[in-house]
């Protein structure tokens, strides 16, 4: 293990910002912390930084405590999403700065940071100001600075927060290239589901100071632990059904939860993708609803039906080819087949 974090409590006066969090982090993995604002992801990675210190557990880098040891002596570097790169300093200087005040000789600072600035694709930069780079241009600057000296762990926080839409997906595709050629271990920041499916090769899912999940994105989608996951992942239907011997009751069907030790009344989850819209009743179990509205998306077509019993709005999304092949339109009856139901035991923790 790269980073162990066991037991970490963190308060702020009264209030618990981390909660008895333990996380372990593989060396060479690219590991994002997301949850909604307030988990305490931050506060997380300010307490393996050393930034701040917690209250109870502990922090161990490559099998030593570190809990205690400095900032500066735990050579990890840094990206933050307002970590302002220094004006009055070229890039150039801004990359070397790190090597600096580690008292690195001249030669070795330019050919360091000739090698970073070459990684980040930004060679002819160098002679530039920070105010002459675009958002995206600096915050790859931020990041060779980061990582010139060598930092054996590399904890970045939003580092692509105050970017546009379209460059920050430029820098997630960049950022998981860079990790593949200079495989150091990352822990990164963010609230944005979509960038820890994009960018890391596991997801540590937080809320309220603790952690909900810890997997690689297809676990925490595919299976997610609890409600919180599962409703924090992307889009979903709730309906309120029974459970009863192993069989979900939702709105007249069935379906079979095996396993599933959920028994009553209980919330029933199913995603967008997992449901189909079908023109005509063709012996799948399914329920009679009235098209509202169909939105183009890109990859899938977004249907949102009207299910005629109780009124319930459901969202659906469809592949292109079924999309065409229904060619729906606002006001179609259709029936809506569910492929797979989740229901989750309730958290009794207080
Ligand atoms: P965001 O995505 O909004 O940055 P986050 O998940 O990173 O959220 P943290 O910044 O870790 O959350 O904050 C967790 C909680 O701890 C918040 O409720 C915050 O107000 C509180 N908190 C953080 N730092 C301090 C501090 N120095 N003093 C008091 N409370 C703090």
């Amino acid at each position: 293990m790269s980073i162990t974090v066991s037991n970490v409590t963190k308060k702020f006066g009264k209030f618990t910002a981390l909660d008895r969090v333990s996380v372990e982090v593989p060396e060479g993995a690219l590991l994002a912390l997301l949850g909604p604002s307030g988990s305490g992801k931050t506060t997380l990675l300010r307490v393996i930084a050393g930034l701040e210190q917690p209250d109870a557990g502990t922090v161990r880098h490559s099998d030593a405590d570190v809990t205690q040891q400095a900032v500066k002596d735990r050579n990890f570097g840094f990206v933050f999403q307002h970590y302002a790169l220094f004006k009055h300093m070229t890039v150039f200087e801004n990359v070397a700065f790190g090597l600096r005040v580690r008292h690195w000789p001249n030669k070795q600072v330019t050919e360091r940071v000739h090698e970073l600035l070459q990684l980040v694709r930004l060679e002819n930069m160098g002679e530039r100001y920070p105010a002459q780079l675009s958002g995206g241009q600096r915050q790859r600057i931020a990041l060779a600075r980061a990582l010139a000296p060598r930092p054996e762990v590399l904890l970045l926080d939003e580092p692509f927060g105050a970017l546009d839409a379209r460059v920050r997906t430029e820098l997630r595709q960049w950022l998981r290239r860079l990790h593949n050629e200079v495989p150091v271990t990352t822990i990164f920041v963010t609230h944005d589901q979509e960038e820890a499916f994009e960018v890391a090769d596991r997801v540590v899912v937080m809320n309220g100071g603790r952690i909900e999940q810890d997997g690689t994105p297809d676990d925490v989608f595919e299976h997610p632990a609890n409600e919180f996951v599962m409703d924090f992942l992307g889009q979903v239907n709730v309906f309120h059904g029974r459970v009863h011997d192993g069989v979900a009751h939702v709105g007249g069907l069935e379906f079979d939860v095996p396993g599933s030790r959920v028994s009553g009344e209980t919330k029933v989850f199913v995603r967008p993708h997992e449901l189909d819209l079908q023109r005509y009743q063709n012996g799948v179990p399914s329920m009679a609803a009235v098209v509202r509205h169909v939105t183009p998306a890109g990859s899938v077509t977004r249907v949102l039906v009207c299910v005629a019993d109780t009124g319930m709005e459901l969202t659906v999304e469809l592949s292109p080819d079924r999309s065409a092949e229904l060619k729906l339109k606002k006001g179609d009856a259709v029936f809506v087949a569910l492929r797979k139901v989740r229901v989750f035991e309730p958290d009794y923790t207080i």
